[in-house]
């Protein structure tokens, strides 16, 4: 059986990611020996448990010593401490001690809101990671961000902690909506466009086998996004510099998120995707950047049938000076100076903190009258 094995040399943190079809189906082996006789709580979302929840309860029915699981609602509105706080009490009224293993089993919001509660738990007990959307499977779960989303913002709340292991069943994805599936296709283009250029001309080439699942061309695009996110969190696991290169699009999709709410209307992808446009615009604006890079990024958006500007969003046109009173309210923030990723090519991303926000609102405001 095709199959890749990656790891993130995090010295006694150190963890592999094994990528492949069909491997719910033997997690307990997968996992051996993290998994040996301990007692396994998985938590997953309905329409995941819904569609995998009984393969991967028996993949680690013979390695387990107990078996529990908690399904959470499906959507970004559970990644809230009112949802974790009752996910704590009812893990704890399981009587459990600090061997207790915590499988995150669903997308990035079952990977950020299980892992932080694996976090907090008893001061901490063992992760591993089941990512079953694209995008977890070649973003969130690897790298250790996990967390809850707070009132004033995304991501406030939460903590790095790294998993075990990080199990990417490849074959999981042929459920994920359509919708879901080219989302999660927006962080692997981020892979390419922040830090190599021959990976963004792959995906130009192959951008339809991608989005097809064919078995080599799916296998390649996660096995390259986690390679470069692993060597990526080795240098940098708390995000002192590097690290924020990942964050290319996003001081722009957090507030396209805030301003959209957190009810499914807008996808945390198609957020980053219209934010990584705007970025390489941004870059134009500021000179550093060829206006041909920035053209290149937009239109493979735009052939994978993801937004390319605001104007492509459901939030439609909001006045720009919201958005930047959002982005004061993001991480990114330092000091009172808006950070920004800025691209001076395709497969060149580097961190600029000190971005007039007069040039952000302007590139806003022309940004909306895209059509
Ligand atoms: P998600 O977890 O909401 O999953 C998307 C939808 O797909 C959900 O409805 C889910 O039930 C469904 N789904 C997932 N896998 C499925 C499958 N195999 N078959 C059928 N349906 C399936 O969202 P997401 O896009 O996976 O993750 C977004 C979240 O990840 C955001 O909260 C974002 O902030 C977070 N994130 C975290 C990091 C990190 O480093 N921790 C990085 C990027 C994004």
């Amino acid at each position: 059986m095709q199959q890749n094995t990656l790891t993130v040399g995090l010295g006694d943190r150190a963890y592999d990611i094994v990528i492949g079809p069909d491997l719910i189906d033997r997690a307990g082996e997968a996992l051996d020996p993290i998994v040996a006789n301990r007692h396994v709580i998985i938590i997953s979302d309905k329409n995941v448990a819904k569609l995998h929840l009984a393969r991967l309860k028996a993949g680690f029915k013979p390695f387990a010593r107990k078996l529990d699981h908690f399904v959470i609602m499906a959507g970004e509105a559970s990644k809230s401490m009112s949802v974790l706080s009752r996910l704590l009490d009812d893990i704890l009224s399981l009587g459990i001690d600090r061997s207790v293993l915590i499988v995150a089993f669903g997308g990035g919001v079952i990977g950020d809101l299980a892992g932080f509660a694996a976090a907090s738990l008893l001061r901490g007990v063992d992760l591993v990671q089941i990512p079953t959307s694209l995008l977890a499977q070649v973003d969130s779960s690897v790298g250790g961000k996990t967390g809850v989303n707070a009132a004033s913002g995304k991501n406030l709340i939460g903590a790095f902690y790294q998993p075990k292991a990080v199990l990417a069943d490849t074959s999981l994805l042929v459920s994920l909506p359509e919708r879901e599936l080219r989302a999660g296709y927006a962080e692997v283009v981020k892979y390419g466009l922040l830090g190599d250029a021959m990976f963004f001309t792959w995906l130009e080439d192959n951008s339809s086998a991608v989005l097809a699942l064919e078995p080599d061309a799916i296998m390649h695009t996660i096995s390259r996004s986690c390679e470069a996110k692993a060597r990526i969190v080795e240098v940098d696991e708390r995000e002192a510099g590097t690290r924020a290169l990942l964050n290319l699009g996003h001081t722009f999709a957090h507030a396209f998120e805030a301003e959209a709410g957190f009810n499914g209307s807008l996808l945390h992808g198609e957020a980053v995707a219209a934010g990584m446009a705007l970025a390489f615009d941004l870059s134009v604006d500021l000179g550093v950047c060829a206006a041909d890079h920035a053209a290149r990024c937009k239109a493979h958006l735009h052939a994978v049938g993801l937004p390319s500007s605001q104007s492509d969003l459901a939030i439609g046109n909001v006045p720009a000076c919201r958005l930047i009173e959002h982005m004061k309210h993001d991480k990114k923030i330092r000091n009172g100076k808006l950070h920004f990723i800025l691209v001076r090519a395709v497969g060149d991303a580097f961190v600029c903190g000190d971005v007039p926000s007069h040039k952000v609102k302007n590139l806003l405001e022309r940004d909306q009258n895209v059509f």
